[in-house]
């Protein structure tokens, strides 16, 4: 095998601090006292848990070695479709940790934090312009916490027209958080099938949008990377029902300052600010779902909102229709700081040009492996491209194998199994932070991999061979996780 990157030498073990520690060692020395000593209390000497102890260096060594069996967007290209692993520039970071923000108390009275309600003021009005919507709340903590307060803003419209309806329309290319919020707000998901070209055709959407169903809840560009094309008629048959047009917004990296939702009759929108404006995610650190909306849904938008007189900001809460509130103080305020550094930083015409690139990327790799990778749908895509182990079904190889076998070539794998219409899903985002350069490590990687698969499946069956630990029980990984390393 061919080494890409440097995936093979210093993977150290490590045990556990306790099992590391000797009695009497130590992490710091203090200047001799100068001071007589004092008895203390005995409450604060008796017997306290039993850490071990340590040096500076064992606990320097400790944990730097943990951080490296870790693997993030630092460390190597992380394609993990539908989740926009892109680097986030330091520099918005770094803005986020200023003291006048990260130190400011969230009860602090509006005279006191006029920058920090200014920036979600403004932030607010960029959200809105990229998306072509009216207004904006930034409190939800998550995509799905958008989608969750999206679909109650939903719901409290047809309540306040006086007719509550019982169902909703999700597409089976919607992300799968779609039909659990639309359950959690008692609303029954009627799935609309995609059509050959993997997207809604308006007949699949007319033949079951009706007066008791309260709208669609579509992901565009959706789980197959490719942009609903048909969004204009099908918000017109939504809308001529009385119905809304929720959009899962989270796959907004591919159309950034290029498509207004808004103008194709989206009314309704989350975005993920940690997808698409520039906070790392995927260790469950805080995030930020916004959801945009158009005018005759922002009534019913969370309270406090924050408001402009003369050139001040403060929050208010006289907005007698809203859903309350949804989220505790101002919501994840670090991240809403991270997303207003980016877009200023970037500015539309570099919004736009990440889009670009994020698309073109995509493309890149879908073209340089179709005659590798079985493609689902052979047509352009937009931010991902959904390929499937079709090819590799006479070597016996799947999915799962080839996906573990990126890691022995240093990639993180990209997502499996998903977008469910696919079978043997291989979902690769590649975002537009990675260079050529690496793009094309990463295919040579892949076209590798499928030689494998031809001459040695056995290999592809044991992998990874090269990580710390090896093919696991996924199931049992995680219901009985073994935390000594
Ligand atoms: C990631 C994602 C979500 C969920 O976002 P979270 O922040 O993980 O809750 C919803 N929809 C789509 C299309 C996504 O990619």
């Amino acid at each position: 095998m061919k080494e890409l990157i440097g995936t093979t030498g210093l993977i150290l073990n490590e045990p556990l601090l306790w099992e590391k520690g000797k009695k009497g060692r130590c992490g710091y020395s203090l200047p001799g006292r100068d001071v007589e000593s004092f008895p203390l209390d005995n409450e604060l000497t008796g017997e306290g848990p039993d850490f071990p102890d340590l040096s500076e260096v064992d606990v320097v060594r400790h944990y730097t070695r943990l951080s490296q069996w870790n693997f993030g967007v630092d460390t190597g290209m992380y394609p993990l479709g539908s989740c926009t692993m892109k680097y986030s520039p330091k520099t918005n970071e770094r803005q986020a940790g200023l003291s006048g923000f990260a130190g400011a108390h969230p009860l602090l009275p509006s005279d006191f934090s006029q920058g920090t309600l200014r920036i979600m003021f403004e932030l607010e009005q960029y959200l809105a312009e990229i998306t072509g919507l009216d207004a904006v709340t930034l409190q939800p903590a998550a995509g799905a916490h958008g989608e969750l307060t999206g679909m109650l803003v939903i719901h409290a419209y047809h309540k306040n027209r006086g007719a509550q309806r019982s169902k909703i329309l999700v597409p089976d290319t919607a992300h799968g958080t779609n039909p659990a919020t639309a359950t959690l707000c008692n609303y029954r998901s009627i799935q609309v099938n995609s059509n050959e070209d993997g997207i809604l055709s308006v007949e699949s959407v007319a033949d079951v949008m009706d007066e008791d169903t309260a709208g669609i809840m579509l992901t565009n560009p959706n789980t197959l990377g490719l942009f609903e094309e048909n969004i204009r008629q099908i918000a017109e048959i939504v809308h001529s029902k009385g119905g809304i047009v929720y959009c899962d917004g989270a796959n907004l990296n591919a159309v950034m300052g290029i498509v207004k939702m808004g103008k194709i009759g989206v009314d309704v929108m989350h975005l993920n600010l940690h997808k698409t404006f520039s906070t790392p995610h995927g260790g469950g650190g805080p995030g930020s779902g916004p959801v945009c909306v158009k005018k005759h849904l922002e009534p019913f938008l969370p309270v406090p909102r924050v408001v402009e007189e003369e050139g001040r900001f403060r929050l208010s809460y006289n907005y007698p229709q809203s859903i309350g509130k949804v989220q505790a103080f101002h919501g994840n305020i670090g991240v809403m700081i991270k997303a207003y550094s980016y877009i200023r930083s970037m500015g539309p015409k570099d919004l736009k040009k990440a889009s670009r690139l994020a698309v073109l990327n995509a493309n890149y790799i879908k073209e340089s492996l179709k005659d590798t990778l079985h493609l689902a749908y052979d047509r352009p895509c937009m931010h991902e491209c959904v390929f499937s182990d079709e090819k590799q079904k006479d070597d016996n190889v799947t999915t799962l194998d080839m996906a573990k076998r990126l890691m022995d070539y240093g990639f993180h794998p990209p997502t499996v199994y998903f977008p469910l219409v696919v079978h043997g899903a291989i979902m690769i985002e590649p975002t537009e932070t990675e260079s050529k350069e690496d793009i094309d490590k990463f295919i040579e990687a892949f076209k590798a991999i499928a030689n494998e698969a031809k001459e040695n499946p056995d290999l592809l069956h044991d992998a990874p061979c090269k990580s710390k630990v090896r093919r696991l029980d996924e199931v049992s990984a995680a219901r009985k996780p073994c935390l000594t390393g």
